[in-house]
């Protein structure tokens, strides 16, 4: 039994052999040729395109709603005539029809790509078709993530996107054990909010073999390599007993000694919000707009973007709801929101606000859509920007907001220059929100992708506190919707700092709400101001503890 050590980003345990996620398909080698039978080589490859096809087909079928159209799509093209008479055509020049396959699609690419806009954007959805029908034909793995497999697999792949972690379900994957990636990175947040257990940054993952059975332990962050029936009972039971949820009274959060703090939830969709409620949410701190998404080549109509936020408003009747605008850029890509040429750092490049500015028809159309949405519902709707950086760029949006009759516009402190200016930004801002997973992630220039850089990126980092510290002192309601609100110890510290509420992955709520519920706002100011007086991550967590009976 082998041993392999990565973090835990996502609580729980998995069991199951491991599904080994391909990268690309190889292309199939220039000037390939068949032994000389075209019509039984031409027939394999309509065979190959036609079983292609039905799979996307019966995918669409699985998945239901949106993604049933557009897979039908897919699977229309895998079986279009005209590409199916070219690939006919370089058979019979004697090509091999993993070739053929390749280079008639080349075709039709270039053709789509030469087009642009829109037809431009479904060269990708080409790709994949043809990745597919290669991988038929070629006998190797299919690209992407793999269909039920009849038992519950644990997943392994180099890295994940978020766009292939948002499909993923906890009935069919069991664990996602990922090489790359950290703990504040989307893909970790997706698999908390899934409740899929998760573990990142594990070395030697990507040279697992398929089909080896796997026990990942998603708190821990240990992989165990065909593990011993014994420890998989063990391991399975101790993070059941791990899920039992203290038992805190249902009252709104706050300290021991009365003093509120709002405990909200951070969202991706209307299908994060039964968890929310289920958890205790007193409202929405963060909903995340641009997981709606990731799969669009096409910006979403207003009618579809009002019915995604109404279904949020409507389950929150006279509770704070707040949406955050498209934060497209860096590793959550919209390819209808593209960055106006190759960026060499894309997160360091246009992202979140910076993106909006370059298509403000797409953010008008959001802030319109949300207008329409809150119309009628008692909640109270509040708009945030992502990634703002200047006052002016806060100024620009609150602009935008009341021309869509929006009242409650805020900014989200998220790079080191908006938490020292804090205060310029909160005189043009209704409220601020501190994302600490990209706030750490500028503010310690290290890639919250990048699993080697984790220790930098501890929200427990004293200069990460200093600067929530001055965000929360700018004089108007300042909240934190980064991963370090659903630390317990750490949420008692923000609030210590002064911060007025916390939002978080719903499953964290029970336990913040609990922590807060056991000491007073004075506590809470006392290990705030140990955890800055501390000069490392593990130091702060420690000083702050002194102050904090009963929290680890
Ligand atoms: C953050 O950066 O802390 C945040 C909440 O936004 P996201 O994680 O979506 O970038
Ligand atoms: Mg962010």
């Amino acid at each position: 039994m082998e041993r392999l050590a990565g973090a835990g980003v996502s609580p729980g345990a998995g069991y199951g052999p491991a599904y080994v996620m391909t990268g690309a398909v190889p292309e199939p080698a220039p000037g390939a040729r068949h032994g000389g039978d075209p019509a039984a080589e031409a027939a394999r490859a309509e065979a190959a395109m036609e079983r292609v096809a039905a799979e996307l087909e019966a995918r669409g079928e699985a998945a239901g709603g949106d993604a049933k159209d557009v897979l039908a799509a897919q699977a229309m093209i895998a079986r279009d005539p005209a590409l199916s008479a070219d690939v006919t055509a370089l058979i019979g020049d004697g090509t091999a029809a993993e070739r053929a396959v390749f280079e008639a699609f080349l075709h039709y690419r270039d053709i789509l790509s030469g087009i642009g806009g829109y037809l431009g954007a479904r060269a990708a959805d080409l790709d994949d078709i043809r990745d597919r029908v290669v991988a038929e034909l070629a006998g190797v793995p299919m690209p992407g993530l793999p269909r039920a497999a009849g038992r519950p697999y644990v997943l392994v792949a180099r890295d994940l996107a978020p766009a292939d972690t948002a499909l993923l379900s906890p009935e069919i994957v069991a664990a996602f054990v990922t090489e790359e990636g950290g703990p504040t990175s989307h893909t970790a947040i997706l698999a908390r909010a899934l409740g899929v257990p998760a573990v990142v940054a594990c070395a030697g993952a990507a040279s697992i073999a398929p089909g080896t059975p796997l026990l990942v332990d998603g708190d821990t962050g240990v992989v165990r390599v065909l593990p011993s029936r014994e420890q998989v009972a063990a391991t399975l039971r101790a993070a059941r007993e791990r899920e039992t949820v203290p038992a805190v009274p249902a009252a709104p959060g706050a300290t021991s000694d009365g003093h509120p703090v709002a405990l909200l939830a951070n969202i991706g969709g209307p299908g994060d919000v039964p968890s929310a409620l289920r958890h205790g949410a007193e409202g929405v701190g963060l909903y995340r707009t641009e997981l709606l998404f990731l799969d669009r080549g096409q910006a979403p109509s207003e009618e579809e973007q009002m019915a995604a936020y109404r279904e949020v408003l409507t389950a929150f009747p006279g509770k704070t709801v707040t949406v955050r605008v498209l934060d497209a850029g860096a590793d959550k890509p919209l390819s209808f929101l593209p960055p106006p040429g190759r960026e060499p750092n894309p997160a360091l490049g246009r992202r979140g606000l910076r993106v909006l500015r370059d298509h403000p028809d797409v953010l008008a159309a959001q802030l319109r859509a949300l207008a329409r949405a809150a119309a009628g519902t008692s909640a109270a709707l509040r708009v945030m920007a992502p990634m703002v950086a200047t006052a002016e760029e806060a100024s620009w949006f609150a602009a935008a907001c009341e021309e869509a009759g929006l009242t409650c516009a805020g900014a989200m402190i998220e790079v080191p220059a908006a938490a020292l200016r804090a205060a310029d930004i909160a005189a043009v801002a209704d409220f601020l929100s501190v994302g600490t997973n990209d706030l750490a992630q500028y503010a310690f220039a290290a890639d919250r992708e990048a699993g080697a850089l984790a220790a930098l990126q501890d929200p427990w980092q004293p200069a990460l506190l200093d600067l929530v510290a001055m965000a929360a002192a700018a004089g108007v309601p300042c909240g934190v919707c980064g991963e370090a609100g659903g630390d317990p110890a750490l949420g008692c510290v923000l609030v210590g700092l002064g911060v007025s509420s916390l939002s978080m992955g719903a499953r964290a709520l029970p336990w913040v709400r609990a922590a807060l519920a056991r000491h007073t706002l004075e506590q809470c100011r006392t290990a705030a101001a140990a955890a800055r007086t501390a000069r490392t991550p593990a130091e702060a967590r420690a000083a702050a503890c002194d102050h904090l009976p009963g929290l680890p």
